[in-house]
């Protein structure tokens, strides 16, 4: 019998852990010829999350939880419940219903036909501001550009791995994370299912906007190293342009042309370089600041507490 691990990254989503135990028993009950394994990761919630995921694994011997030691981002809580997955597959999943788990028997049929990573595309986005809609089209439009590698566009992180998809983004150990960079560049076989994403059912978002840029940006330089090739791409325009503009200035004199006012584009070339400059060193430091963060090596979560479903033999496979 195969089994598949349902992985549920939660942070403050008490009101609705009830109505995704009863979606997730109806999926239990829906795919019978799996072993299921439901793996909570409280990411440091400071309401009733952790307490309820307890009192619901005490009665399903099907549910594990992880209790991270605090709130470390969504990001992190994926990978900490990743590094825990023992089964044949793995299904990433929202806590607040926004991925309806009735899709999942659909992806099992992908993952039984041979496809590795089996990802739900959006079909419509119920629910999100306009803005949300418009800046998250114009980044993927963006980052499509800048990178060699395929991007799934209104993809979230709700998919189904392989466990050989799920032993390489192991692998992947950076501290700044970006999942949606890391499903495209591990590869393998993807497929793609339609659905439309459904309003959140209780709670509020939690992602605000300084972190969506965090996760922006960390998604541009987890790909790419070509910001850094363009600001030097534009301080090599920039100096040809200044080098052209002195050997004129130099020369002027000789045709007769006086000189000696020259303030304002004295003024104008100063400013546009101390312009490219900064420009160049936030890009560099951007990396730089990256390289600090993971030569820090830091370990990427801390675990409070891990409780391992009981599952009825061990997994076949390790
Ligand atoms: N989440 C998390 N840690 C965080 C923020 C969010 O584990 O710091 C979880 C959250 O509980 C939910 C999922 O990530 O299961 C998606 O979060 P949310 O619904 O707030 O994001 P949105 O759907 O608005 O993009
Ligand atoms: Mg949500």
């Amino acid at each position: 019998m195969k089994s598949i691990t349902i992985l549920i990254p939660a942070y403050n989503e008490a009101p609705v852990l009830d109505k995704l135990y009863e979606r997730l028993v109806k999926l239990g009950d829906s795919i019978k010829n799996y072993r299921l394994e439901f793996l909570f990761v409280n990411d440091g919630s400071r309401d009733d999350t952790l307490w309820i995921i307890q009192q619901m694994a005490k009665k399903d011997k099907r549910i594990s939880y992880i209790d991270l030691s605090r709130n470390f981002g969504k990001e992190i809580a994926m990978i900490a419940g990743i590094d825990h997955v023992k089964s044949d597959a793995l299904v990433i999943i929202d806590a607040d219903l926004q991925d309806p788990p009735e899709l999942i028997p659909k992806m099992i049929e992908l993952w039984e036909d041979g496809y590795d990573d089996v990802y739900a595309k959006r079909r419509s986005r119920d629910g999100e501001t306009w803005l949300k809609k418009f800046t998250s089209k114009q980044y993927y439009r963006l980052l499509q550009r800048v990178t060699r590698v395929p991007i799934q566009e209104d993809t979230g992180d709700f998919r189904l791995l392989d466990r050989r998809v799920v032993e390489s983004i192991q692998q992947f150990r950076e501290s700044q994370r970006n999942a949606k960079a890391i499903f495209s560049q591990v590869g393998y076989n993807k497929k793609e299912i339609m659905y439309d994403r459904d309003p959140r059912v209780a709670g509020e978002t939690k992602w605000s906007y300084p972190k969506l840029i965090d996760l922006a940006v960390s998604g541009i330089t987890s790909f790419t190293t070509a910001p850094l090739r363009f600001a030097s791409m534009l301080g090599m325009i920039v100096s040809f342009i200044a080098f052209v503009y002195i050997l004129y200035l130099l020369i002027r004199p000789f045709f007769g042309v006086p000189t000696g006012e020259g303030y304002s584009s004295l003024m104008a070339v100063i400013l546009f370089l101390g312009g490219v400059q900064l420009l160049s060193l936030g890009i560099i430091g951007e990396y730089i600041g990256r390289i600090f963060n993971e030569t820090k090596q830091r370990p990427l979560y801390l675990i409070a507490e891990y409780h391992q479903a009981k599952l009825d033999n061990e997994p076949h496979r390790r």
